[in-house]
């Protein structure tokens, strides 16, 4: 399957309202059929027999056990006798009188079509997919002499199955992927297993069982756990290497949504996540996160290309979309109407992403509180030109004032009644970046990139990787933890740090410690973190969800300001990560180097990432992949003193100079298309605000008067 998918298709397959029915393993659960189904020759009635015997369930066979008995004919002959579309329909209502409890059914190939018998077998069950390659579909109706398929007469048997694929995957509750040589008894296991990764319940890095009824839309919700730990799942399908091959050449989207659906999503139907995932990277360029070579064997993951320009965009476009689900999920069970609203300081990438991401979505209102004099010159720029229903504020103070009183504005009953008042039903959101659902978007990141590498025949299938990622939160590293675990064969995975390297010292002594460091403000600023998020839930999935331990170690952290970890797990930690860092010169002086070799251009985060795999191996023909966080233009003045001369006159803040001055430099890394546009969009947002929460609120109430009266009328 190759071809794109356009959006527009895909928008219109979606189930709308339509809920995956829950798995746990209740007895509701357990009272349900599981329907088999899959195009013609994918194995469904042995399959069904096999899963039958394993779950210890009775086993129905629509063509053999149902229609034939009933018809008192076979299949084929029905279908010669009534033309395609007579039999479609008669099948369809054979179907309608199926009332069934607890079954296993395996159903025809053409039961999909019939989507008033479907929408009847829904009610009673969930639809089990088997994806099989369509080469092996070709092959096999051609070795069986398949000739009873429905359309058969008039088209080609591609055309059928590109067509009925449309329809398959729009109606599976869960997807098995089929590598190949699998036996009927592996599938059936892993129809088994895959079923329990999608019955399981989040957890918190920090307490037991108790959270456990939390499933993917309530986690997306609620952000934070109550009890202040870090949502996870230690539950994830994994994936063969059969499998993994089997997602080559599909688009990024499409990848996207066979990686997560690897983890337990609760009641969001599959379908929807994919309309999610198209709409959220419609955003993007063509090529969504491209590799490309560097030098020596030394590969860039461009993970860039979103519409500010950083990283955060591959997950930032998808997270208010999911919110958006969960919130209206909300609204229908507690029968009000909310809407999803945004309220962020920011000091930089994670602000412009999140803004840039919510105002895309229609009738959310975002509202940003930045330092006036605290962003760059970029940064500053797109969010002044931000359009849509947002109300952007520069304000007289640092970082932390701005920070501070959105916190404070969470937490005050005075104003969130006003708020309430001028927009019932108005759920304000920080668009928290240790919610699972922004981690989630990251393990694609490497295994889109390794698909990449094997398409470009620079490695081939199931050759072993390095991967290097300049790390702040952790976000990205775990991302690459989790995708090795889900079966990538990865050999080191390195993190690389700038000179706030608590992880680098935290990965090689076992003592994260904070005591002795004061943070370092640096050109590679998205990585300036000391606290390092999620490192929490790395722990927690290492020590197989220890949350005793982890709750000991964060609340000294945070009432202590230091950690350590003992010889075992700290062993486990140097198994399965590698760390190391850059200063502020080796940044600079790479970022020239790699100009100088290769007329590339590389951000300053790029460049920390690409010394520390210079680094730690100097001649290796493992190919290393290494993750480009941000584009170069976001960063002008530090790219430009690092490739000038030493008689630079000094840099100008103009941001249209900076960017001609940029582009002056004959490198052959195109410019970011967003970013060219920069100096001509009209800056809309210039209202600077006094360091007051009264000015402040006062602002947002006006923000939020006008929006109410654009979206009543
Ligand atoms: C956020 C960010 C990082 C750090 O990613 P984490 O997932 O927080 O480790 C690195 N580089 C850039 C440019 C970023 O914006």
């Amino acid at each position: 399957m190759k071809e794109k998918i356009s959006f527009d298709q895909q928008a219109e397959w979606y189930r709308n309202g339509l809920q995956r029915p829950l798995l746990p393993h209740t007895d509701a659960f357990k009272q349900r059929n599981i329907y088999i189904m899959g195009p013609p020759g994918s194995g469904k009635t042995s399959i069904g027999r096999e899963l039958a015997r394993l779950m210890k369930k009775p086993l129905l066979d629509i063509d053999d056990d149902w229609l034939e008995p009933r018809w008192n004919t076979s299949v084929a002959s029905k279908l010669s006798e009534l033309g395609d579309e007579q039999f479609l329909e008669a099948e369809g209502q054979e179907l309608l009188a199926l009332d069934l409890q607890n079954h296993i059914i395996s159903l025809t190939g053409s039961n999909p079509l019939h989507s008033q018998c479907m929408k009847h077998l829904s009610q009673s069950g969930i639809f089990v997919y088997l994806d099989v390659s369509r080469e092996t579909i070709l092959n096999r109706c051609e070795i069986m002499r398949i000739d009873r398929i429905v359309g058969q007469r008039t088209k080609t048997l591609n055309d059928i199955l590109t067509w009925r694929e449309h329809i398959y995957e729009r109606s599976y509750d869960i997807r098995i992927l089929i590598g190949l040589n699998e036996t009927s008894k592996d599938i059936a296991e892993k129809i088994v297993k895959q079923l329990d990764t999608q019955s399981q319940m989040y957890e918190s890095t920090r307490s037991a069982s108790q959270m456990k009824y939390q499933q993917f839309l309530d986690v997306v919700q609620q952000g934070l756990a109550p009890d202040g730990g870090l949502f996870i799942s230690r539950s994830f399908n994994s994936m063969s290497l059969g499998e993994l091959q089997r997602l080559v050449g599909l688009p990024y989207p499409e990848v996207a949504l066979r990686v997560i659906e690897r983890f337990p999503l609760g009641t969001l139907h599959p379908s929807h996540l994919r309309t999610l995932l198209w709409q959220a990277y419609s955003s993007f360029p063509e090529e969504i996160l491209p590799v490309h070579h560097l030098r020596k064997n030394q590969y860039l993951m461009e993970t860039f290309h979103g519409p500010t320009a950083s990283f955060k965009d591959l997950s930032l476009q998808l997270l208010p979309r999911l919110m958006q689900v969960a919130t209206e999920l909300t609204s229908k069970n507690e029968q009000k109407r909310t809407r999803l609203s945004l309220l962020v300081a920011t000091s930089g990438d994670t602000g412009c992403a999140a803004l840039d991401a919510f105002a895309r979505l229609p009738g959310t209102p975002v509202i940003v509180l930045y330092p006036n004099t605290g962003v760059s010159t970029v940064q500053k720029a797109q969010m002044q030109t931000a359009t849509g229903d947002v109300c952007v504020l520069g304000v007289d103070a640092d970082f932390d004032y701005c920070q501070t009183t959105v916190k404070e504005l969470f937490s005050d009953g005075n104003f969130l009644s006003d708020v309430h008042r001028l927009i019932p039903g108005l759920h304000l959101s920080s668009a928290n970046s240790i919610n699972w659902a922004r981690f989630l978007p990251q393990v694609v990141f490497t295994i889109n990139s390794y698909l990449q590498l094997v398409g470009q025949n620079r490695i081939n299938f199931g050759d072993s990787i390095d991967i290097c990622i300049p790390t702040g939160n952790f976000g990205n590293m775990l991302g690459a933890v989790y995708a090795r675990r889900l079966g990538l064969p990865i050999r080191h995975l390195i993190t690389a740090s700038n000179e706030n390297n608590v992880i680098a010292d935290f990965i090689r002594t076992g003592s994260y410690d904070l005591r002795h460091r004061s943070f370092q403000k640096t050109i590679s600023p998205s990585i300036d973190i000391l606290i390092s998020s999620n490192l929490e839930r790395f722990l927690y999935l290492l020590t197989d969800g220890n949350y005793e331990l982890i709750q000991q170690l964060f609340n000294k952290l945070a009432h202590e300001r230091n950690f350590q970890v003992d010889g075992s797990l700290l062993q486990q930690i140097q198994s399965e990560i590698r760390g190391d860092w850059t200063t502020e010169k080796e940044c600079r002086d790479m970022i020239r180097k790699v100009y100088l070799e290769t007329q590339q251009l590389i951000d300053p985060h790029t460049a920390v990432g690409v010394h520390v795999a210079d680094k730690l191996f100097k001649s290796d023909d493992v190919p290393i992949l290494i993750s480009a966080t941000a584009h170069y233009g976001k960063f002008p003045q530090t790219i430009l003193q690092a490739v000038g001369n030493d008689d630079q006159p000094l840099l100008s803040n103009d941001i249209s100079v900076l960017l001609a001055d940029l582009q002056s430099l004959k490198s052959t890394t195109p410019m970011h298309q967003e970013l060219m546009k920069l100096p001509n969009k009209p800056v809309l947002h210039t209202t600077a605000v006094e360091a007051t929460k009264s000015a402040i609120i006062k602002e947002i109430k006006t923000f939020l008067t006008n929006f109410s009266q654009q979206h009543s009328s």
